[in-house]
């Protein structure tokens, strides 16, 4: 199995191959054609797996192949438990996009200046990274809309939902059009996860890493 198989763009071909990386690994194998194909997805994966590209190629695989409507919002959302990790995630997809000269980004996260992110988001923004508190002070500021969203990614689940940011999550997806992609990634897909997933998501596959 190669990176090629995957139907990924010729763009991310490129960077893929820049980084180094000559295989995809199983969850990759699994989940990155299953999200070219646009339905959601409940990935049971951990750290160390290779999740962040296992969401990151196929959601800008999308952007590649559709371009937004001059005025468009951002199409691509990344919500994660933490700042450390919203930021190795945002710089996955710096290098994931490394081709795209159009891609931009914002990281927006709790204890970092509020007002350089709506700096940032004075700009159009095609993927957010963020953590789901500063998310909502962002929306309830209206510094930011989520009605062009094609692509919801919530990365570690469980530790989001452990850390007490489940109405967050509800508002913040309530706040994204229902005609979404929707790809959850957790640890675990049971119990107050899959309460979640069976909210937040549509018919979705299963892949069990
Ligand atoms: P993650 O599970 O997303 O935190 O990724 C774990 C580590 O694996 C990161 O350092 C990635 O750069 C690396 N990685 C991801 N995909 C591959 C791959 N297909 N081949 C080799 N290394 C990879």
């Amino acid at each position: 199995m190669t990176f090629q198989n995957l139907g990924l763009a010729e763009e991310l071909l490129q960077a893929i191959e820049s980084t180094g990386y000559t295989t995809p690994t199983p969850v990759q194998q699994q989940a990155i054609p299953a999200a070219i194909g646009g339905g959601d997805l409940l990935v049971s994966s951990h750290t160390g797996s290779g999740k962040t590209a296992a969401f990151t190629l196929p959601s800008l695989h999308r952007l590649i192949g559709n371009r937004p409507a001059p005025g468009s919002g951002p199409r691509v959302l990344v919500l994660t438990p933490t700042r450390e990790l919203a930021l190795q995630v945002e710089q996955a997809v710096k290098t994931y996009g490394r081709n795209l000269r159009w891609l931009n980004t914002a990281c927006l996260v709790g204890g970092a200046p509020f007002f350089a992110q709506v700096k940032q988001l004075s700009r159009p923004v095609d993927v957010i990274v963020a953590t789901p508190g500063r998310l909502i002070d962002h929306l309830q500021r209206r510094k930011l809309k989520l009605s062009d969203i094609e692509v919801l990614v919530l990365d570690e689940a469980d530790r989001m939902l452990d850390m007490g940011f489940v109405e967050d999550i509800d508002a913040i997806v309530a706040a994204t059009p229902a005609s979404r992609q929707t790809l959850l990634f957790s640890a675990t897909l049971e119990g107050v996860v899959g309460k979640l997933a069976e909210r937040l998501t549509r018919n979705p596959q299963r892949i069990e890493i």
